[in-house]
């Protein structure tokens, strides 16, 4: 991608209504614009970053079984009236047609998931059954903040299975907290696995999956020498009491963002909806389900949140908008054919290069955007390394450089990216 063409521009300074670290940088980059509080839109650079949010999530749902749907975010109020949740969940956003037929945008899809599985399974020979899908939700917040961690509309990976036995889901909740713990260290995250309340979806436990940041918004306690970690809104221990699981070192208190989450739903769907099956001693069985979340948007808040330093993003590999940022340093013919040359070759081999061609911009001002963009590598064409045939690669977020031979430079890259 030529960055000439980037209809987005960088900003020298944050909207002054941006308060969180995340939005700050992700709306001066050009990677998200605000629409109204807690609703943005993603632009070229973030949707690309956002798309390989969603492939790693796709990746690990498919690997445990999930099957892709899309279900719609307009539901009719019935279903929600049917499950209790109509009058019991206040964040749900409700919305009445011109006929007056009344809606909502959908915060959650077991309203949906749980007819649509009823419809298409009629024996217990079809059972697990694992469908998700990644899609916008709605949350109607009285305030929102802390820029893409906490919107009104938000992207969201949500999946439910159902299965016959509670043995048969356990193992399965097993096998979905293990991808999740794949998902986020493949996101450049540490996350830390807490027991938290149901809150409005069940009484029984679920577990958040917490990364420690300021800009969170739950306290959590948690121990550094063992995975212990709990919720403190339900924890029953304080600040520094020792570990009750390992003992060996006192309990910490951090603020935390919940960057997903596993709920045991129990019956309550499949009974609300009177989805029963004939199991293998024809005895009527209502499915237990469980319920999976990550907010995608948040996940790409969270990231930024951890990777930046005072001159912007710092994207870990595996979720950067590209791989390289390419440019060349003075206007000089020679220059600027070896960085053609360099682009066309990295391209060639499918490496993902974003190539600053603007040649209005100095050099100054072309490191300062590409900082501020968060490229992991960076490859610079100048008059001293085209003497040599080379070319400068740089890391971001590190200091030394290394001259490499452009003919050996997408040996180099290719080596560096995988
Ligand atoms: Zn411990």
């Amino acid at each position: 991608m030529r960055q000439s063409k980037l209809f987005t521009k960088t900003l020298k300074k944050a909207p002054k209504d941006e308060k969180s670290v995340n939005s700050q940088l992700l709306v001066r980059a050009g990677f998200v614009d605000k629409l109204t509080a807690g609703v943005y839109s993603f632009l070229p650079l973030g949707v690309l970053v956002l798309k390989k949010i969603e492939n790693i999530i796709r990746q690990e749902m498919n690997d445990i079984g999930g099957q892709e749907i899309l279900m719609p975010a307009l539901h009719p109020a019935d279903k929600w009236k049917r499950t209790g949740g109509w009058d019991s969940i206040d964040i749900l956003f409700k919305i009445k047609s011109r006929t007056g037929k009344e809606y909502a945008l959908g915060q959650s899809h077991e309203e949906v998931v749980t007819p649509l599985v009823k419809s298409h399974s009629s024996s217990y020979t079809d059972f697990p059954i694992f469908v998700y899908q990644i899609q916008n939700k709605f949350r109607d917040e009285l305030r929102a903040k802390s820029g893409i961690l906490r919107g009104r509309e938000f992207g969201m990976k949500d999946m439910y299975s159902f299965h016959l036995s509670r043995d048969d889901f356990e193992s399965f909740y097993e096998k979905a907290k293990q991808a999740y713990l794949n998902i986020f260290n493949r996101c450049g995250l540490e996350a830390k696995i807490t027991e938290g309340s149901g809150g409005s979806f069940s009484e029984k436990i679920s577990y958040e999956f917490m990364v420690l940041t300021e800009a969170g918004e739950d306290d959590i306690l948690y121990c550094s020498s063992c995975n212990y970690c709990v919720n403190v809104e339900i924890a029953k221990l304080k600040e520094g009491q020792p570990c009750p699981k390992c003992a060996k070192s006192k309990l910490s208190l951090g603020r935390a963002s919940e960057v997903g989450n596993v709920f045991d739903l129990g019956q309550k769907y499949s009974r609300d909806f009177d989805f029963w099956i004939l199991n293998e001693n024809g005895g009527k069985t209502y499915p237990t389900m469980g319920c999976y979340g990550i907010g995608t948007t948040r996940l790409m808040g969270v990231i930024v949140e951890k990777h930046n330093d005072k001159s912007g993003i710092i994207w870990p590999r595996e979720v950067a908008p590209y791989a390289v940022h390419l440019m060349p340093l003075g206007s000089e013919d020679k220059i600027i054919h070896t960085t053609e040359k360099i682009y066309e070759q990295l391209c060639e081999c499918g490496i993902e290069v974003l190539y600053d061609d603007r040649a209005d911009k100095s050099a100054g001002e072309k490191f300062a955007d590409s900082d501020l963009i968060g490229i992991p590598t960076r490859v610079i064409v100048s008059e001293k390394t085209v003497a040599s045939d080379s070319a400068e690669v740089k890391e971001r977020g590190r200091k030394n450089t290394k001259l490499i031979k452009i003919k050996k430079l997408n040996q180099y890259l290719e080596n560096l990216l995988c």
